[in-house]
Protein backbone atom coordinates (compact mmCIF):
# COMPACT_ATOMS: atom_id res chain seq x y z
CA UNK A 1 0.00 0.00 0.00
CA UNK A 2 1.57 3.55 -0.52
CA UNK A 3 1.15 6.68 1.01
CA UNK A 4 1.57 10.05 0.32
CA UNK A 5 3.53 12.49 2.30
CA UNK A 6 2.00 15.82 3.46
CA UNK A 7 3.92 18.91 1.79
CA UNK A 8 5.33 16.50 -0.93
CA UNK A 9 3.80 16.71 -4.45
CA UNK A 10 5.91 13.77 -5.47
CA UNK A 11 4.94 10.10 -6.50
CA UNK A 12 3.20 8.00 -3.40
CA UNK A 13 6.28 6.29 -1.65
CA UNK A 14 6.05 3.14 0.05
CA UNK A 15 5.21 2.59 3.60
CA UNK A 16 8.98 3.40 5.17
CA UNK A 17 9.08 4.74 8.45
CA UNK A 18 12.00 6.96 7.46
CA UNK A 19 10.66 8.09 4.08
CA UNK A 20 13.36 6.61 2.52
CA UNK A 21 13.01 7.41 -1.66
CA UNK A 22 16.18 5.52 -2.57
CA UNK A 23 16.70 2.22 -1.75
CA UNK A 24 16.62 1.13 2.04
CA UNK A 25 18.60 2.46 4.93
CA UNK A 26 20.97 0.50 7.21
CA UNK A 27 18.20 -0.22 9.23
CA UNK A 28 17.20 -3.69 8.07
CA UNK A 29 17.61 -6.59 10.86
CA UNK A 30 17.29 -10.16 10.72
CA UNK A 31 14.90 -11.78 8.78
CA UNK A 32 14.54 -8.54 6.92
CA UNK A 33 12.90 -6.34 9.05
CA UNK A 34 12.71 -2.70 9.84
CA UNK A 35 15.03 -1.14 12.98
CA UNK A 36 11.94 1.11 13.46
CA UNK A 37 9.17 -1.12 14.50
CA UNK A 38 9.36 -4.93 13.09
CA UNK A 39 7.61 -4.46 9.68
CA UNK A 40 9.02 -5.99 6.77
CA UNK A 41 11.20 -3.84 5.10
CA UNK A 42 9.57 -2.52 2.17
CA UNK A 43 12.66 -1.82 0.26
CA UNK A 44 13.43 -5.77 0.34
CA UNK A 45 10.67 -6.89 -1.29
CA UNK A 46 10.51 -4.20 -3.87
CA UNK A 47 14.30 -5.62 -4.53
CA UNK A 48 13.73 -9.33 -4.75
CA UNK A 49 10.61 -8.45 -6.69
CA UNK A 50 12.54 -6.47 -9.68
CA UNK A 51 15.47 -8.85 -9.25
CA UNK A 52 12.68 -11.55 -10.43
CA UNK A 53 11.84 -9.27 -13.40
CA UNK A 54 15.24 -8.79 -14.00
CA UNK A 55 15.12 -4.99 -14.11
CA UNK A 56 17.25 -3.45 -11.36
CA UNK A 57 17.87 -0.25 -13.00
CA UNK A 58 15.21 1.80 -10.90
CA UNK A 59 17.66 0.69 -7.86
CA UNK A 60 20.52 2.75 -9.93
CA UNK A 61 18.32 5.55 -10.31
CA UNK A 62 18.61 9.34 -7.91
CA UNK A 63 15.15 9.72 -7.34
CA UNK A 64 14.31 12.98 -5.96
CA UNK A 65 11.09 14.88 -4.69
CA UNK A 66 9.20 17.48 -6.32
CA UNK A 67 10.66 20.20 -3.82
CA UNK A 68 14.02 19.44 -5.74
CA UNK A 69 13.55 22.13 -8.03
CA UNK A 70 16.86 22.10 -9.51
CA UNK A 71 16.66 18.00 -11.23
CA UNK A 72 18.82 17.78 -13.69
CA UNK A 73 21.93 18.47 -12.68
CA UNK A 74 24.92 15.15 -13.22
CA UNK A 75 27.51 16.00 -10.57
CA UNK A 76 31.11 15.46 -11.79
CA UNK A 77 34.57 14.30 -10.71
CA UNK A 78 35.99 17.48 -9.00
CA UNK A 79 39.63 18.79 -8.27
CA UNK A 80 40.70 18.09 -4.38
CA UNK A 81 40.74 21.62 -2.81
CA UNK A 82 41.45 18.91 0.86
CA UNK A 83 44.01 17.28 1.66
CA UNK A 84 42.07 13.82 2.39
CA UNK A 85 40.37 14.31 -1.21
CA UNK A 86 43.90 15.00 -2.02
CA UNK A 87 45.67 11.89 -0.66
CA UNK A 88 42.08 9.57 -1.66
CA UNK A 89 42.26 10.39 -5.10
CA UNK A 90 45.99 9.21 -5.13
CA UNK A 91 45.19 6.01 -3.76
CA UNK A 92 47.42 6.84 -0.59
CA UNK A 93 45.53 5.02 2.24
CA UNK A 94 44.42 7.50 4.37
CA UNK A 95 44.50 7.33 8.09
CA UNK A 96 40.89 8.66 9.86
CA UNK A 97 40.07 8.31 13.47
CA UNK A 98 36.47 8.48 14.10
CA UNK A 99 35.84 10.93 17.12
CA UNK A 100 32.56 10.70 19.37
CA UNK A 101 31.75 13.97 20.60
CA UNK A 102 30.46 13.50 24.09
CA UNK A 103 29.23 14.84 26.14
CA UNK A 104 31.44 17.26 28.09
CA UNK A 105 31.13 20.77 26.96
CA UNK A 106 34.46 21.43 28.09
CA UNK A 107 35.70 21.47 24.20
CA UNK A 108 39.52 22.19 24.73
CA UNK A 109 39.49 18.12 25.00
CA UNK A 110 39.46 18.21 21.49
CA UNK A 111 42.55 20.58 21.24
CA UNK A 112 44.55 18.07 22.64
CA UNK A 113 43.25 14.89 20.84
CA UNK A 114 44.15 16.47 17.46
CA UNK A 115 48.04 17.39 19.20
CA UNK A 116 48.05 13.74 20.22
CA UNK A 117 46.70 11.49 17.37
CA UNK A 118 48.48 14.40 14.29
CA UNK A 119 51.41 12.07 14.46
CA UNK A 120 49.51 9.52 13.25
CA UNK A 121 46.04 9.82 11.30
CA UNK A 122 45.32 12.82 8.18
CA UNK A 123 41.78 13.34 9.79
CA UNK A 124 39.85 12.84 12.26
CA UNK A 125 35.75 12.77 11.57
CA UNK A 126 33.44 13.69 13.67
CA UNK A 127 29.58 11.55 14.83
CA UNK A 128 26.47 13.25 14.53
CA UNK A 129 24.72 11.64 18.08
CA UNK A 130 24.93 7.82 16.75
CA UNK A 131 22.92 5.17 17.25
CA UNK A 132 20.29 8.11 19.28
CA UNK A 133 22.81 9.12 21.63
CA UNK A 134 22.56 12.57 22.72
CA UNK A 135 25.96 14.39 22.17
CA UNK A 136 27.59 17.70 21.03
CA UNK A 137 26.85 18.46 17.50
CA UNK A 138 30.21 17.60 15.73
CA UNK A 139 30.82 20.90 14.12
CA UNK A 140 32.44 22.80 16.69
CA UNK A 141 34.66 19.51 17.77
CA UNK A 142 35.36 19.64 13.95
CA UNK A 143 36.66 23.16 13.46
CA UNK A 144 38.43 22.99 16.41
CA UNK A 145 40.62 19.83 15.88
CA UNK A 146 40.83 21.55 12.16
CA UNK A 147 42.61 24.66 14.02
CA UNK A 148 44.52 22.62 15.34
CA UNK A 149 46.18 20.99 12.79
CA UNK A 150 44.03 17.91 11.72
CA UNK A 151 41.53 18.31 9.01
CA UNK A 152 38.19 17.31 9.67
CA UNK A 153 35.40 15.32 8.30
CA UNK A 154 31.86 16.38 9.99
CA UNK A 155 29.44 13.45 9.83
CA UNK A 156 25.82 15.17 9.06
CA UNK A 157 22.61 12.89 9.12
CA UNK A 158 19.02 13.42 7.74
CA UNK A 159 17.63 12.50 10.94
CA UNK A 160 15.30 15.81 12.94
CA UNK A 161 16.40 18.52 10.63
CA UNK A 162 14.69 19.11 7.54
CA UNK A 163 15.79 20.00 4.39
CA UNK A 164 15.78 23.86 5.38
CA UNK A 165 17.69 23.03 8.48
CA UNK A 166 20.55 21.15 6.69
CA UNK A 167 20.81 23.73 3.95
CA UNK A 168 21.59 26.07 6.62
CA UNK A 169 23.49 23.59 8.81
CA UNK A 170 25.88 23.01 5.60
CA UNK A 171 26.74 26.98 5.17
CA UNK A 172 27.33 27.48 8.34
CA UNK A 173 29.71 24.06 8.01
CA UNK A 174 31.46 25.64 4.57
CA UNK A 175 31.73 29.15 6.22
CA UNK A 176 33.84 27.76 8.83
CA UNK A 177 35.99 26.25 6.72
CA UNK A 178 35.03 22.33 6.83
CA UNK A 179 35.86 20.81 3.56
CA UNK A 180 34.57 17.20 3.83
CA UNK A 181 31.71 15.92 5.21
CA UNK A 182 29.74 12.26 5.40
CA UNK A 183 26.52 12.63 4.38
CA UNK A 184 23.97 9.70 6.03
CA UNK A 185 20.89 8.96 6.52
CA UNK A 186 20.97 8.25 10.45
CA UNK A 187 20.16 5.74 12.87
CA UNK A 188 16.94 4.98 14.46
CA UNK A 189 17.73 5.44 18.27
CA UNK A 190 17.36 1.59 19.44
CA UNK A 191 20.62 0.97 20.92
CA UNK A 192 20.83 3.88 23.31
CA UNK A 193 17.33 2.35 24.72
CA UNK A 194 15.75 5.82 24.29
CA UNK A 195 12.41 4.72 23.50
CA UNK A 196 10.84 8.47 23.93
CA UNK A 197 12.98 9.68 21.22
CA UNK A 198 10.64 9.64 17.78
CA UNK A 199 13.22 11.28 15.39
CA UNK A 200 11.91 12.44 11.92
CA UNK A 201 13.30 12.20 8.43
CA UNK A 202 12.78 14.83 5.32
CA UNK A 203 15.80 13.34 3.01
CA UNK A 204 17.73 10.16 2.54
CA UNK A 205 21.72 9.95 1.93
CA UNK A 206 21.09 10.25 -1.60
CA UNK A 207 19.32 13.24 -1.81
CA UNK A 208 21.24 14.41 1.28
CA UNK A 209 24.45 14.13 -1.08
CA UNK A 210 22.80 15.67 -4.23
CA UNK A 211 21.94 18.68 -1.74
CA UNK A 212 25.47 18.89 -0.51
CA UNK A 213 26.50 18.85 -4.45
CA UNK A 214 23.89 21.33 -5.44
CA UNK A 215 25.16 23.90 -3.03
CA UNK A 216 28.76 23.48 -3.54
CA UNK A 217 28.80 23.12 -7.24
CA UNK A 218 26.52 25.18 -8.55
CA UNK A 219 26.02 27.60 -5.60
CA UNK A 220 22.17 27.17 -5.21
CA UNK A 221 19.91 24.97 -2.91
CA UNK A 222 17.04 22.67 -3.14
CA UNK A 223 15.28 25.28 -4.01
CA UNK A 224 17.31 26.45 -6.39
CA UNK A 225 17.73 30.21 -4.56
CA UNK A 226 21.65 31.63 -4.91
CA UNK A 227 24.45 30.63 -1.72
CA UNK A 228 26.66 33.25 -1.92
CA UNK A 229 30.52 33.31 -1.32
CA UNK A 230 30.74 30.15 -3.01
CA UNK A 231 30.62 27.45 -0.61
CA UNK A 232 32.65 23.88 -0.89
CA UNK A 233 33.55 20.86 0.47
CA UNK A 234 33.79 17.26 -0.47
CA UNK A 235 31.04 14.52 -0.12
CA UNK A 236 31.63 11.18 1.01
CA UNK A 237 28.77 8.87 1.83
CA UNK A 238 28.69 5.02 4.51
CA UNK A 239 28.77 2.06 2.72
CA UNK A 240 27.53 -1.24 4.70
CA UNK A 241 29.89 -4.71 3.48
CA UNK A 242 27.73 -6.58 6.05
CA UNK A 243 24.20 -5.64 4.10
CA UNK A 244 22.29 -8.08 2.92
CA UNK A 245 21.24 -8.38 0.46
CA UNK A 246 24.53 -6.88 -0.65
CA UNK A 247 23.95 -6.57 -4.24
CA UNK A 248 21.13 -3.48 -3.02
CA UNK A 249 23.49 -2.07 -0.92
CA UNK A 250 26.39 -1.86 -3.96
CA UNK A 251 23.40 -0.65 -5.86
CA UNK A 252 22.17 2.38 -3.11
CA UNK A 253 26.25 3.11 -3.77
CA UNK A 254 25.89 3.23 -7.43
CA UNK A 255 22.82 6.32 -6.77
CA UNK A 256 24.82 7.86 -4.08
CA UNK A 257 28.21 8.65 -6.73
CA UNK A 258 25.36 9.57 -8.98
CA UNK A 259 23.81 12.13 -6.71
CA UNK A 260 27.81 13.21 -5.98
CA UNK A 261 29.70 10.93 -3.22
CA UNK A 262 33.08 11.16 -3.79
CA UNK A 263 34.27 8.15 -1.71
CA UNK A 264 33.17 5.85 0.67
CA UNK A 265 33.43 4.86 4.39
CA UNK A 266 32.56 1.62 5.19
CA UNK A 267 30.92 -0.52 8.44
CA UNK A 268 33.97 -2.01 10.20
CA UNK A 269 35.58 -5.31 8.57
CA UNK A 270 36.68 -8.05 10.55
CA UNK A 271 37.99 -10.53 7.69
CA UNK A 272 39.37 -9.93 4.00
CA UNK A 273 36.63 -12.45 3.23
CA UNK A 274 34.15 -9.72 3.66
CA UNK A 275 36.16 -7.46 1.68
CA UNK A 276 36.06 -10.05 -0.98
CA UNK A 277 32.50 -10.56 -1.63
CA UNK A 278 32.29 -6.29 -1.78
CA UNK A 279 34.88 -6.72 -4.49
CA UNK A 280 33.18 -9.42 -6.53
CA UNK A 281 30.23 -6.68 -6.92
CA UNK A 282 32.40 -3.76 -7.21
CA UNK A 283 33.85 -5.34 -10.09
CA UNK A 284 30.80 -6.82 -11.86
CA UNK A 285 28.83 -2.88 -11.30
CA UNK A 286 32.13 -0.94 -12.38
CA UNK A 287 32.31 0.60 -9.18
CA UNK A 288 35.86 2.91 -8.92
CA UNK A 289 35.29 4.90 -5.56
CA UNK A 290 37.90 5.07 -2.79
CA UNK A 291 36.53 2.92 -0.27
CA UNK A 292 37.49 4.19 3.30
CA UNK A 293 37.68 0.77 5.18
CA UNK A 294 36.17 0.47 9.27
CA UNK A 295 38.84 -1.13 11.97
CA UNK A 296 37.23 -0.97 15.35
CA UNK A 297 38.65 -3.20 17.70
CA UNK A 298 36.08 -4.79 20.08
CA UNK A 299 36.97 -5.19 23.94
CA UNK A 300 34.58 -7.51 24.96
CA UNK A 301 32.99 -10.53 24.32
CA UNK A 302 29.28 -8.44 25.04
CA UNK A 303 30.25 -5.39 22.90
CA UNK A 304 31.23 -8.01 19.89
CA UNK A 305 27.69 -10.08 20.58
CA UNK A 306 26.08 -6.83 20.17
CA UNK A 307 27.45 -5.76 16.78
CA UNK A 308 26.80 -9.19 15.32
CA UNK A 309 23.23 -9.47 17.00
CA UNK A 310 22.32 -6.10 16.37
CA UNK A 311 23.63 -4.77 13.63
CA UNK A 312 24.14 -8.12 11.54
CA UNK A 313 28.54 -7.57 11.62
CA UNK A 314 29.77 -10.54 10.74
CA UNK A 315 32.94 -11.30 12.97
CA UNK A 316 35.24 -14.31 12.37
CA UNK A 317 35.11 -17.19 14.98
CA UNK A 318 38.93 -17.08 15.90
CA UNK A 319 37.95 -13.16 16.97
CA UNK A 320 35.11 -13.91 19.30
CA UNK A 321 36.88 -16.86 20.77
CA UNK A 322 39.52 -14.79 22.09
CA UNK A 323 37.27 -12.70 23.79
CA UNK A 324 35.58 -15.46 25.48
CA UNK A 325 37.19 -15.82 29.22
CA UNK A 326 38.83 -13.21 31.28
CA UNK A 327 41.30 -11.03 29.85
CA UNK A 328 42.85 -8.08 30.99
CA UNK A 329 42.97 -5.02 29.45
CA UNK A 330 46.67 -5.59 27.67
CA UNK A 331 46.21 -8.84 26.71
CA UNK A 332 42.92 -7.55 24.58
CA UNK A 333 45.39 -4.53 23.55
CA UNK A 334 47.78 -6.58 21.96
CA UNK A 335 45.47 -8.75 20.32
CA UNK A 336 43.88 -5.81 18.68
CA UNK A 337 46.52 -4.14 17.40
CA UNK A 338 48.64 -7.65 15.73
CA UNK A 339 44.69 -8.31 14.78
CA UNK A 340 44.17 -5.25 12.90
CA UNK A 341 47.51 -4.83 12.01
CA UNK A 342 47.82 -7.70 9.88
CA UNK A 343 44.07 -7.53 8.82
CA UNK A 344 45.07 -4.27 7.17
CA UNK A 345 47.84 -6.08 5.63
CA UNK A 346 45.95 -8.65 3.64
CA UNK A 347 43.46 -6.01 3.21
CA UNK A 348 46.39 -3.91 1.08
CA UNK A 349 47.51 -7.35 -0.61
CA UNK A 350 44.01 -7.11 -2.20
CA UNK A 351 44.70 -3.82 -4.29
CA UNK A 352 42.41 -2.56 -6.01
CA UNK A 353 39.09 -0.41 -4.34
CA UNK A 354 40.77 0.14 -0.47
CA UNK A 355 41.98 4.04 -0.11
CA UNK A 356 42.54 3.64 3.62
CA UNK A 357 41.02 2.93 6.98
CA UNK A 358 38.66 4.76 9.28
CA UNK A 359 39.78 3.96 13.04
CA UNK A 360 37.24 3.44 15.90
CA UNK A 361 38.49 2.78 19.65
CA UNK A 362 35.58 4.46 21.65
CA UNK A 363 37.54 6.77 22.87
CA UNK A 364 40.83 4.49 23.39
CA UNK A 365 43.35 6.87 23.20
CA UNK A 366 46.33 4.08 24.01
CA UNK A 367 44.66 2.19 21.37
CA UNK A 368 44.09 4.40 18.73
CA UNK A 369 47.70 5.76 18.74
CA UNK A 370 49.40 2.81 18.75
CA UNK A 371 47.07 1.19 16.07
CA UNK A 372 47.15 4.28 14.03
CA UNK A 373 51.73 4.21 14.72
CA UNK A 374 51.11 0.86 13.06
CA UNK A 375 48.83 1.42 10.26
CA UNK A 376 51.14 4.29 9.12
CA UNK A 377 54.34 1.86 9.27
CA UNK A 378 51.99 -0.25 6.60
CA UNK A 379 51.65 2.30 3.62
S1 LIG B 1 14.40 -0.67 7.40
FE1 LIG B 1 14.72 1.48 6.81
S2 LIG B 1 14.18 1.55 4.66
FE2 LIG B 1 13.32 -0.36 5.45
S3 LIG B 1 11.23 0.17 6.05
FE3 LIG B 1 12.51 0.44 7.84
S4 LIG B 1 13.11 2.59 7.85
FE4 LIG B 1 12.34 2.10 5.80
Amino acid sequence: MAMVVPGIKCQPIPPCPKRMLNGPCGGVREGYTCEVDGRRCVWIDAFIEAKRRGNLKPFTEVLLDANFKVRDYKPKTREPKSKVMKLLLERKYILAFEVETGRNIDLTRFKELSRELSPYYDTLTFTDNPVGSIEIDPLAPAIISQNNGVESILHVTCKNRDRVALTSYLMAAAAAGIRNIIAVTGDWPFLSGAKYMFPSFDLDAVRLIYLARLMTDLHVDFSGRRIEGNPFFHVFTAFNPHFAPLELEVLKLIKKIKAGAEAAFSQPIYSVLTWRKVKKYFKEYGIKVPVVVGLMPVKSIKMAKVLMRELGIHIPEEYVRFLNGNKSYEEIYSFNIEYFRKLAENLMAEHDGISGFHVLTFGDLKLASELGRCLRKLR
